[in-house]
């Protein structure tokens, strides 16, 4: 069924998203504080909005993508999102936010007599433009079916994780497997030098065995072994490193909230937070190995047991 939708945020993401949208025969109103990204997606079959709540009073569902919980709050609550949708208008909110943000926003859009779901996304800005996105959805039955169609359009995997705030849920627990996942990684490919390993032979050995995992056989951190992996491109992105740093920040924020003793968790939200900030600033999030290789201390003699002589 063609539906209206109104899409706020279209940045990166949001932009091929909403794209997708029209072409797949949807009437989109699409719109951005940036002129030029609303120009955007006006060329690729979006109609220009002149704000968002001008969007969402004409639409049967709001897309909403955008950079932080506090971007989506605001403009529930603040800026006459909700108040100037139809009663009953479905809000889709695909950002990645804190689970505790996205549980408000889903209170305040049910205070306010609409519907709600949380539908972080992952593939990055590549499975935005392809349409092969992976959306993780928080929220009722009826929400999910009413969103499925549409979610389908920008992507390949729609997964019901559960109540409001699941999908948020699913996308930092995956999120913080990869960030530490990455990490594990880079410290056996440095490892791996320092014993005069090849990088080549860990790699034909590891992505075989039990160290076998995406960030290894999909986003290898050293050039060689997965040509297609941003390393073999100077670590442009990919995923970049602030994004890493943003989510496992999120994760890190739902540990402590939660009491949960993952240390691995908080040291990788650690690691990133300091690496997005300087060197891996425009890099992808695997370029965290040269930082690793780096900061590595002068060997030191040692048995063959491993004790210090
Ligand atoms: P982006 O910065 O490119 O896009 C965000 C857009 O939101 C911008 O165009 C900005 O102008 C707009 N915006 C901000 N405040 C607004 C407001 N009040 N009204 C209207 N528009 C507003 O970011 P992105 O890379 O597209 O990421 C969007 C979300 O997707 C983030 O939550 C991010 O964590 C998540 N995400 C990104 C990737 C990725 O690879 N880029 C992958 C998965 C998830």
């Amino acid at each position: 069924m063609t539906r209206t939708v109104a899409f706020v945020g279209l940045g990166r993401m949001g932009g091929p998203m909403a794209a997708n949208l029209a072409r797949a025969g949807h009437r989109v109103l699409g719109y951005d504080v940036v002129p030029e990204a609303v120009a955007a997606a006006a060329a690729s079959g979006a109609e220009p909005a002149g704000s968002a709540a001008e969007a969402a009073a004409e639409a049967d569902v709001v897309i909403t993508m955008l950079p932080a919980g506090r971007h989506v709050l605001d403009l529930y609550r603040e800026r006459g999102l909700l108040a100037s949708a139809r009663p009953g208008t479905l809000f889709v909110d695909c950002s990645t936010i804190d689970v505790a943000d996205a549980r408000a926003a889903h209170e305040a859009a049910r205070a306010a007599g609409h519907r709600a779901l949380d539908a972080p996304v992952s593939g990055g800005v590549m499975g935005a433009e392809a349409g092969t996105l992976t959306f993780m959805a928080g929220g009722g039955a009826e929400e999910f079916a009413r969103a499925e169609p549409l979610l389908s359009a920008m992507g390949r995997k729609v997964v019901h994780c559960g109540p409001a705030g699941s999908g948020q849920a699913a996308k930092i627990c995956n999120n913080m497997i990869l960030g530490i996942s990455m990490i594990g990684v880079s410290e056996a490919f440095v490892l791996a030098e320092s014993l005069g390993l090849d990088h080549q032979a860990l790699y034909d050995v590891a992505s075989t065995a039990s160290g076998q995992c995406w960030a290894l056989t999909v986003n290898c951190p050293v050039p060689g072994p997965v040509p297609g992996s941003p390393a073999n491109r100077g670590y442009r992105p990919g995923f970049a490193a602030p994004l890493m740093a943003k989510d496992l920040n999120l994760a890190a924020n739902a540990l402590r909230a939660g009491g949960v003793d993952a240390q691995l968790g908080l040291k990788a939200a650690e690691l990133y937070a300091v690496f997005a900030e300087g060197d891996g600033a425009g890099l992808d999030f695997s370029a965290i190995v040269r930082t690793i290789r780096a900061s590595g201390a002068a060997p030191k003699e040692t048995t063959t047991d491993g004790t210090r002589p």
